[in-house]
C-alpha cells in the first residue's frame, strides 16, 4: 500500500487501538489493523479494519470488556 500523500517508503502494517463515537458512546477497538506511512505519519485504514469498525458501530459484535479513559475536551486546554 502506497502512501496517499506521494512518500517512497510503503506504509507499515500496526496493531493500534482506535476510539470511535456511536451516538454519544465511545467505543474503543483494541489491535485493529492500520496501514502507517513512516515518512509522513498517515494513517490509513485497510478495508478489512472498516468493516470490523462498521459492524462494531452497528453493534452487530458484542464488546468483550468496558474501557475507561480520562477525558480531555479541547475547548478547556490553553
Ligand atoms: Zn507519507
Amino acid at each position: 500500500m502506497e502512501c496517499p500523500n506521494g512518500c517512497l517508503p510503503p506504509m507499515e502494517e500496526r496493531k493500534e487501538e482506535k476510539l470511535f463515537h456511536r451516538n454519544s458512546k465511545s467505543v474503543v477497538i483494541s489491535d485493529l489493523t492500520m496501514y502507517v506511512c513512516p515518512d509522513c505519519g498517515q494513517e490509513s485504514m485497510p478495508l478489512s479494519s472498516a468493516r470490523i469498525v462498521e459492524d462494531v458501530l452497528n453493534g452487530r459484535i458484542k464488546p468483550s470488556g468496558k474501557f475507561i479513559a480520562e477525558l480531555y475536551e479541547i475547548s478547556f486546554i490553553g
